[in-house]
């Protein structure tokens, strides 16, 4: 087992016992179950609305190049640098370069996981520049200095009791368990970095090929501050986030609200054009986009799993995932974790290095069956653990394969071998939980269950010979 996979293990088997924890998690999800349940009955027809994402995204992803060169025409006609990123290294330098070149110190960032996936945060804490996430979430977590725990909600995992804390160790607030208080306390401060910063750096949840916009959706208010207020905005998104036309928002805003927060809308939905036009009262001298591949064009070669790219990042996933539920989102070490994450890590990171994944799951389907755009999810970790397996196959699966595919398709022996699993079975249960079992390992997190006492064709016989019997009594 490598490295990342020993570490999965053994903390997902802390996480699983920590009864503090699942608890947290529990009552954070089950309030967001209600209310996406309310929301998604006030469609019309919630099924037709996924088969109709589906299509939008289907028809983004599969003529991905034309989108992209139309949102790319129209970004640049109203003046917005466009940088094409193949790399996350290449990102990084990109934006680097252009914080070096505007001569800036202070840069303000709203919520961006492609942000995460190419940890700039600490390629710009090493090159001197003050680094400040104004999402309260994300703000929260920083000061921990900890990576977002999910996709949508980066501090679920805490209470406010530990929020509280936090803030009067890091920001010496009076302590307090009231949210509105905890927030203020966090606008008090962001809201002079917002003033002093020299760049606002944003993600992007779609970006519209026939207008060439940007659009951002939150909650906070808190994008629409850093994408205002900086002089320079710089606005980093993958590749598959494009969407043909202006009108599929229509659709996509309030699914991605309904099926990310429980909403019937987030509170703020803006769109970005490019910088401050002649005439405009507000927004950016300059305005920079970068668009990051990062192996999403070796996903968009796979046509077997080329879905995946289809995804809006709503979380949903995540929220009913039996295993992301006890486990928690920090145990996968991946920027994007749960069901998706566990789909495309090995894809891009490597598939052998983040196999583990895959296995991660009890392949319930309730990923699949919640997600918004119908993603296969639970098929393709099916595949991803087809394709780990063939690209380096175990030589103790295939050797225990082997055996028994020697021993079943010889029925002489299959019967010879029958008494010995009974008595393996009767001496595990003899020893179990002793390291003599020779089932210790597999009953660490799991029951044996005990084989049959009788065979299917001993129970026929069994049964044929006493219904001929009862035939034979006289009546
Ligand atoms: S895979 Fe589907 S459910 Fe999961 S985050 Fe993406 S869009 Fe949402």
């Amino acid at each position: 087992m490598n490295a990342t996979a020993t570490q999965f293990k053994a903390q997902a088997r802390v996480l699983t016992r920590d009864l503090r924890h699942r608890e947290v998690i529990h009552t954070a999800l089950s309030k967001y179950e209600v209310v996406r349940d309310r929301t998604r009955s006030a469609f019309q027809d919630w099924d037709s609305a996924r088969q109709a994402a589906a299509e939008i995204k289907w028809e983004a992803v599969n003529h991905l190049g034309e989108h992209l060169a139309q949102l790319v025409r129209n970004l640049e006609a109203r003046g917005t640098q466009v940088h094409w990123a193949s790399t996350a290294q290449q990102a990084r330098d990109i934006i680097l370069g252009i914080i070096r070149d505007k001569k800036a110190r202070s840069i303000v960032k709203s919520k961006a996981m492609t942000s995460e996936e190419i940890h700039l945060n600490e390629a710009l804490a090493e090159a001197g520049f003050e680094v400040v996430e104004s999402d309260l979430g994300e703000f929260i977590v920083q000061l921990r200095k900890e990576p977002p725990y999910h996709i949508v909600f980066p501090a679920m995992h805490l209470s406010r009791g530990e929020i509280s804390e936090l803030f009067a160790r890091e920001l010496g607030s009076a302590p307090t368990q009231n949210p509105e208080e905890l927030t203020m306390i966090a606008r008090r401060v962001l809201r002079q970095k917002y003033i002093t910063a020299d760049v606002g750096f944003t993600g992007a949840n779609f970006a519209i090929a026939e207008t060439g916009m940007i659009s951002i959706t939150e909650n906070e208010g808190n994008a629409r501050l850093t994408a205002a207020l900086p002089k320079v905005m710089i606005t980093l998104l993958g590749i598959e986030k494009v969407l043909p036309r202006f009108e599929d928002l229509a659709l996509f805003l309030p699914m991605l609200a309904a099926m990310g927060t429980g909403q019937a809308l987030t509170c703020y939905n803006s769109m970005y054009g490019g910088p401050r036009q002649p005439g405009e009262a507000d927004g950016p001298e300059e305005f920079h986009v970068v668009l990051l591949d990062n192996r999403r064009t070796e996903l968009l070669a796979d046509g077997e799993q080329r879905d995946a790219l289809h995804c809006i990042r709503c979380g949903g996933c995540l929220n009913v995932c039996p295993i992301f539920r006890n486990i928690g989102g920090h145990t996968y070490h991946t920027t994007y974790s749960g069901p998706i994450g566990s789909v495309i890590t090995p894809h891009l990171r490597g598939l052998q290095d983040w196999k583990h994944l895959s296995f991660a799951s009890s392949l319930c389907g309730a990923c699949t069956e919640t997600c918004p755009v119908k993603i296969n999810l639970h098929h393709h970790l099916l595949h991803n653990r087809r394709n780990a397996s063939a690209q380096k196959p175990s030589v103790y699966e295939k050797a225990a394969f082997k055996l028994f595919g020697f021993v079943i398709s010889r029925p002489w022996l299959y019967q010879a071998v029958k008494p010995v699993t009974r008595l393996l079975q009767r001496f595990h249960f003899l020893v179990k939980g002793t390291r003599l079992d020779p089932a210790y390992a597999w009953t660490q997190s799991r029951e044996l269950p005990p084989i049959a006492p009788q065979t299917f064709k001993e129970y026929w016989r069994n049964r044929t010979a006493a219904s001929a019997a009862a035939r034979k009594q006289p009546s």
